[in-house]
């Protein structure tokens, strides 16, 4: 037999993290993220009662499509296919009495729990009853410990929710409760991982991508976007702003000995994301860079490529291991795309022994040979604005 089709998806929220006065803010947040995460499944009612999210099914939503779109949404601890029946005990079972003609099992428990503390049955009255019920039904035994089936159910003021599986939500804070910010993205394997876990904790981000055109092509360029287009559907809609650097880098190269160049490139990377980010109105730069990976991220270095900027520049990836940033990208779906072979304009024009202790000094005297406000604006002038969207 047929599983029945869900009346509903339930969602639950980390109650933890939404605590104090901030939770009713954070939960419209999360329910119009819903709203938008919805689209074009047909009409679904959002609804939070107490400590969780319903969203109403109608015919048409498959529910494949609806769960794969929830297990994207940040502030989702976990969600479940549900069915929906009035309160009373005779109603629940005859609701379960139905959903368990599809199932085959010999262990289970039943999980209740009360949104309504003003239900005349305890949890554990109703765990007891509806216990009862489900082992004459069926001769199967009950296992609190390790079962084959969890019939969950909910008592809301009014109606019950009956469900099994849940499914694992990605966790986090929902996008858009903790401002905004800019986030410098590569094509590389680290900037969007780095980019994923500051929306997991609620930030909405714009994209800047540095492409190496006129010297190189734009494929970083192109890969940019295809990671912009993934990491969407966590935030529904993303600007991504590209920016040809090949030139900067070549009057760079002109006018500073090779040990200082790869920091100077970082460092007018950050004055030109200090300009979009301010059109952005975004309040921080982020970056995928992490302390001793390469010669441009010793504590030195990033020292000094920090003081070229104003704004706070967060790294969330500053003490990971690389195998748990490839484990991270693989496990959110960026890796492959990252791995592809690309012009990275990082690779262009680096000389064989860059410094890994650049001091402040040097870099500034080094700086004073170059036009900085016209590499900035000869930077700037070449932006493009792209326009991302989800679903
Ligand atoms: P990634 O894997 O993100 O490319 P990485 O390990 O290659 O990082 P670097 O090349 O030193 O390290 O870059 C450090 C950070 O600087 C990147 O994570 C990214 O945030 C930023 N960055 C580097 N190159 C670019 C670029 N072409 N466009 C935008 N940001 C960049
Ligand atoms: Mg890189």
């Amino acid at each position: 037999m047929t599983e029945p089709r869900p009346d509903c998806a339930v969602a639950h929220y980390h109650e933890i993290a939404l605590k104090g006065g901030n939770r009713p803010m954070f939960i419209r947040r999360l329910t119009d993220n819903l709203r938008k995460a919805v689209q074009g499944l047909g009409k679904i009612r959002i609804l939070s009662p107490r400590g969780r999210i319903l969203l109403y099914l109608n015919e048409e939503t498959p529910w494949p499509i609806l769960s794969e779109r929830l297990s994207g949404i940040f502030g989702i601890a976990n969600f479940s296919a549900a069915y929906r029946c009035p309160t009373e005990p005779e109603a629940i079972e005859a609701l379960v009495n139905r959903l368990l003609d599809s199932k085959t099992f010999k262990t289970f428990r039943i999980s209740a729990r009360r949104g309504d503390k003003a239900y005349p049955l305890t949890s554990m009255e109703l765990n007891i009853r509806l216990g009862r019920h489900v082992q004459e039904k069926t001769r199967a035994r009950v296992d609190l410990e390790q079962p084959e089936l969890t019939i969950h159910v909910e008592i809301l003021q009014r109606e019950a929710l009956v469900y099994f599986e849940k499914l694992g939500g990605p966790g986090g804070l929902p996008v858009g409760v903790s401002g905004h910010v800019l986030s410098l993205i590569s094509g590389g394997i680290d900037s969007p991982v780095a980019s994923y876990l500051m929306m997991k904790r609620g930030c909405t981000i714009g994209f800047l991508h540095f492409h190496g055109y006129p010297h190189l092509t734009k494929a970083s360029l192109e890969k940019a976007e295809e990671l912009v287009q993934h990491l969407t559907r966590h935030q529904f809609e993303s600007r991504l702003y590209a920016v040809a650097f090949g030139e900067v880098q070549r009057l760079i190269v002109l006018n500073v000995p090779p040990p200082l160049r790869v920091v100077l490139y970082r460092r007018f990377m950050l004055r030109i994301a200090e300009e979009i980010a301010h059109r952005e109105r975004a309040k921080a730069i982020i970056t995928g860079e992490n302390l001793g990976q390469v010669a441009s991220q010793t504590l030195d270095n990033l020292t000094v490529i920090q003081e070229a900027a104003r704004l706070p520049i967060l790294r969330p990836l500053i003490g990971f291991d690389k195998d748990e940033i490839i484990e991270t990208a693989k496990a959110i779906g960026t890796y492959p795309v990252s791995i592809q072979p690309d012009q990275d304009c990082c690779r262009l024009f680096i000389p064989p022994h860059p410094s890994v202790a650049a001091q402040l000094n040097d870099i500034e005297k080094a700086e004073r040979n170059l036009d900085v406000s016209g590499l900035v604006k000869m930077g700037l002038e070449t932006v493009e604005r792209m326009a991302f969207t989800f679903p």
